[in-house]
């Protein structure tokens, strides 16, 4: 038997501390992560909620929850500004570009997706499109506007004093999201949202759809609400997003989740829809909030195009607390495909010395790896600590004497919560060309080999001169690298 049974923890933005994950249909974990705003690439940051959410579900799964997993495609709603707003994204970079909605969205999904795959984040149960789902929308908005809400010429307002506790998630630090918040003329509240939002009169929208308060469109709030309640059911086990999540778009999403539940204070977290509601930290660059606009656009491609494997992007963020901020620095990019290299290698030792055949089933009692089982468990398990779990995976993988079948399996039994791929990623997958790189794989594997041969006849100068002659190709090459790294390209 694995010792898997340290009392799963997680920190629970709504009550700011760390509970006992108790499912609400035992046997199971429902979870929902806000998905991205498909209207243009996504950056590395917004991939970072994205390998939480995943770690989270794989940690869920390695705790024997059978798990379904919701994350949206928001396609239609969300302003240029959370705070309602500005623009409908999407329209806007339709405008820009001449092009289709629907285009717009179909292009920068699949790209997302294309993200999704290289960081090893396992596919949800279901990726739900906010634009299948206005009808529910429309339901549920009529369901709650008598008691909640209230018609301005701009579209159905909800009323935020109606339901107890608002703004319990965001800690009521509003003074600058209120500062953000559109005056709309006839408002109650300062805080008060819109959930239908009429197409002003003598203007048509790309997408649209008829509703009791005229033709519009839904509020980014909530598609959410109606999508996470129609999958999994209110209340459900985990809300995941971003930190920024927390101060508008959660506690609007929670009102709106009361409303329809009936439900009422949020001293019982469960009225707000779900039991839990967790929140990644940014990713941020020196100079400040990544962003998709100013600077270098960090996207996913752009660190493949430099030569950096996607997991090593994966590692960057396993090594942070998913609660802590994190700097993204290509020094520190380097340094996470280094370590990954050599787990990559590590792995290609071990398969090589494994004898075929050999009977793994026993692994988890040997006397040396049942005790980091059971320290990898009490790490994941304490809020997801990945970066306490890597540790003690590299202490696995030093272990000595010890048949490498086993090793490989408790390996592969770690990896199946890190998602590093180390069973089968291979030393090639991870040389990617820079894009910018003239020098083939072949040039540089005849140079390095004719290096060694003159190293082995001691003819220095010849070794020298290749080495050079690499170095001017952009290649590093690498004397003595205990793990037989040979080159890299600097
Ligand atoms: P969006 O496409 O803007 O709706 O964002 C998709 C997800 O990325 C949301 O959960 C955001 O909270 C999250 N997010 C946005 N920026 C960052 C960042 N720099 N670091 C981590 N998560 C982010
Ligand atoms: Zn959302």
């Amino acid at each position: 038997m694995t010792d898997q049974s340290a009392p799963l923890t997680l920190f629970n933005s709504l009550t700011r501390a760390l509970e006992p994950f108790v499912p609400v249909h035992p046997g199971e974990a429902r979870v929902y992560s806000c998905g991205p705003t498909v209207y243009n690439y996504p950056h590395i940051g917004n991939m970072r909620a994205y390998v939480f959410a995943d770690v989270l579900g794989r940690t869920l799964s390695w705790k024997g929850y059978a798990l379904t997993h919701v994350i949206n495609i928001t396609d239609v709603g969300h302003l240029t500004d959370d705070a309602d707003a500005g623009e409908d994204k999407l329209e806007k970079a339709a405008k820009a570009n001449a092009q289709s909605i629907w285009d717009i969205a179909r292009h920068y999904t699949q790209a997302y997706w294309a993200d999704i795959a290289a960081l090893n984040i396992r596919q949800p149960a279901h990726w739900s499109i906010a634009t299948d789902y206005v009808p529910a929308m429309i339901e549920f908005a009529q369901s709650i506007a008598d008691k909640h809400c209230y018609e301005l010429p701009g579209g159905l307002y909800f009323d935020v004093s109606t339901v107890a506790d608002y703004g319990k998630l965001a800690r009521a630090a509003t003074d600058e999201g209120e500062g953000r918040i559109e005056q709309v003329e006839g408002k109650r509240h300062q805080a008060d949202f819109a959930i239908w939002r009429k197409t002003p009169p003598g203007e048509t929208r790309q997408m649209e759809w008829d509703s009791p308060w005229g033709r519009g469109a839904p509020g980014w709030h909530l598609e959410c609400s109606v999508m996470s309640g129609k999958l999994l059911g209110f209340p459900f086990d985990i809300h995941t997003g971003g930190i920024d999540h927390r101060e508008i778009h959660h506690p609007n999403e929670i009102a709106q989740n009361q409303a329809f539940c009936c439900a009422g204070s949020l001293t019982d977290p469960a009225n707000s829809g779900a039991r839990m509601w967790m929140h990644n930290n940014f990713l941020v660059e020196r100079s400040g909030k990544m962003s998709k606009s100013s600077g270098e656009f960090l996207r996913l491609q752009l660190l493949i195009d430099k030569g950096y494997h996607p997991l090593a992007y994966r590692l960057l963020c396993l090594q942070a607390h998913y609660r802590s901020e994190l700097e993204f620095s290509w020094e520190g990019l380097g340094a996470a495909l280094t370590r990954l290299k050599r787990l990559v290698m590590a792995v290609a030792q071990l398969k090589e010395r494994a004898e075929p055949g050999v009977d793994v089933s026993g692994w988890q009692a040997h006397a040396k790896l049942a005790p980091l089982v059971a320290r990898f468990d009490a790490a994941i398990a304490e809020d997801l600590n990945t970066a306490v779990a890597l540790t003690v995976l590299d202490e696995a993988v030093a272990l000595k004497k010890i048949d490498p079948a086993l090793k490989l399996a408790a390996i592969g039994a770690f990896d199946s919560v890190l998602g590093l791929n180390l069973l089968t990623l291979s030393r090639t997958d991870l040389r990617l060309r820079p894009k910018a790189a003239t020098v083939t794989e072949d040039e540089i594997a005849q140079k390095i080999a004719a290096r060694h041969e003159a190293r082995a006849i001691k003819d220095f100068a010849q070794s020298d001169a290749l080495r050079d002659e690499l170095a001017a190709q952009g290649v590093d090459a690498m004397d003595g690298d205990p793990l037989g790294w040979d080159w890299r390209l600097g």
